[in-house]
């Protein structure tokens, strides 16, 4: 049997290469940098007002001085400030010559002609100076960046309509088994629902990756050809059921029929041992067990990571937070567990984690319950105290408790 740290190092051996696309900034959100973007101009591209109020030579303040002019923003000065001027002027509107500071309005009282400031002023003050945050030549964002509405900003701030992203590979899913059958079809004797199409489907969206789902086919070999031949017009292959050792299990002889390089693994975890993992060509193939959480664990294990490497993320695992187990588990020693677990922000300091109802490896409400996979590792027989905690979903941090505190 392979450790779960063998499986993972084998699979982020061989992650294919991933195209490159320009998309509209519109469309990039979530989406992964696959250039460099420096800055052609300084940001801000001239020294502009901060403040709406006089532009004046901090020398001259307080003091009386004559209004030239309104520079409203959008809009350029005509006039230089001399000693006793001042120019009134907008947030936004580029600072003329002469004048070295903003005073605000709320500081002044003024007619259309005369002003009287009534502070002082440092030079500089309320003036947002040319190149003050980016200049021009400066790397402002790496490729791997995942792009977020503040990235998004920064692009359009530089100019950027567009930006060179990696392409969303799509990934043909594929359910395999005579007794699944796609919801909103009855159910004959011994049949039940495919829940693991729709599951991955959401798995592959939230990787930010494109799900094609290929349909259910039946336990018979020439099906099965047929529908990996299809599949392979994807990027990737995610296969579910039929890989393990029962008499109709048939995924390993049509993929070895057809020339694919296949391994199957016994994974040492639970929940969920046998994987099957090649390629088709270049073409990464997993076949992942049927049992519904098996199979979403499965995912998350060892497919997520090579879908975000191939976008370019260089932080492809799930991220993971220390909690306090809330009250101690137990469970027999054997295999690494990877436990469904709800999160609750806790009272000071540590996540709380809570093991979550049901934890068969059929059982779906323990995977919609939970918040993360706590990880056990093989000998651990009692759970206590600080775990570990591979999150997937955060909306806890959010609920009620989680404690807007000002610092
Ligand atoms: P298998 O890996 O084909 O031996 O299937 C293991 C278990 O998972 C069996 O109980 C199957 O009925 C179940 N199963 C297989 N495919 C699916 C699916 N798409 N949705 C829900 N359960 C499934
Ligand atoms: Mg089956």
């Amino acid at each position: 049997m392979l450790s779960i740290e063998e499986a993972l190092a084998r699979v982020m051996e061989r992650v294919p290469a991933n195209a490159t696309e320009r998309v509209p900034i519109e469309h990039a959100q979530g989406r992964v940098l696959a250039e460099t973007i420096a800055a052609t101009v300084d940001l801000p591209p001239w020294a502009g007002s901060a403040m709406d109020g006089f532009a004046v030579r901090a020398a001259d303040v307080p003091g009386d001085l004559d209004v030239l002019e309104t520079i409203a923003a959008g809009r350029v000065p005509s006039r230089e400030v001399g000693p006793g001027q001042a120019s009134r002027i907008m947030t936004g509107a580029p600072i003329p010559e002469g004048a070295d500071a903003v005073v605000m309005v709320e500081d002044t009282a003024s007619t259309d002609s005369q002003v009287t400031v009534r502070v002082s002023a440092t030079p500089g003050q309320h003036i947002r100076a040319a190149g003050s945050e980016i200049r021009a030549g400066q790397t402002v964002l790496a490729p791997g960046t995942v792009l977020g509405f503040g990235t998004l900003g920064v692009l359009a701030a530089l100019g950027r309509p567009s930006v060179l992203v990696t392409c969303r590979p799509r990934v043909g899913l594929l359910s395999t088994g005579d007794e699944v059958v796609e919801p909103g079809f009855p159910l004959a004797p011994g049949q039940i629902w495919s829940s693991n199409l729709h599951a991955l489907a959401g798995l592959c969206r939230d990787a930010g990756v494109e799900p094609v789902y290929l349909g259910i086919v039946e336990d018979d070999p020439v099906a099965l050809a047929v529908a990996f031949r299809r599949a392979m017009q994807c990027d990737v292959v995610v296969s579910t059921g039929g890989v393990s050792v029962g008499d109709f299990d048939h995924v390993k002889d049509v993929l070895i029929g057809m020339g694919v390089s296949i391994d199957f693994w016994r994974v040492a975890m639970k929940p969920g041992k046998p994987l099957a993992y090649g390629f088709i060509g270049d073409r990464p193939v997993f076949g992942l067990p049927g049992n519904p959480v098996s199979c979403m664990v499965n995912f998350l294990q060892f497919v997520r990571p090579v879908l975000r490497t191939m976008l370019g993320d260089p932080n492809p695992f799930l991220p993971v937070v220390r909690a306090a187990l809330e009250r101690p588990w137990k469970r027999r020693a054997g295999r690494p567990e990877l436990v469904r677990v709800r999160l609750s922000p806790g009272a000071e300091g540590l996540p709380t984690a809570s093991v979550a109802g049901v934890q068969g490896s059929a059982h779906v409400l323990g995977m919609a319950e939970a918040h993360g996979l706590m990880m056990v590792g093989a000998e651990t027989t009692l759970v206590a105290g600080e775990v570990s905690v591979q999150v997937f979903d955060w909306t806890w941090t959010s609920g009620a408790g989680a404690g807007y505190r000002w610092a």
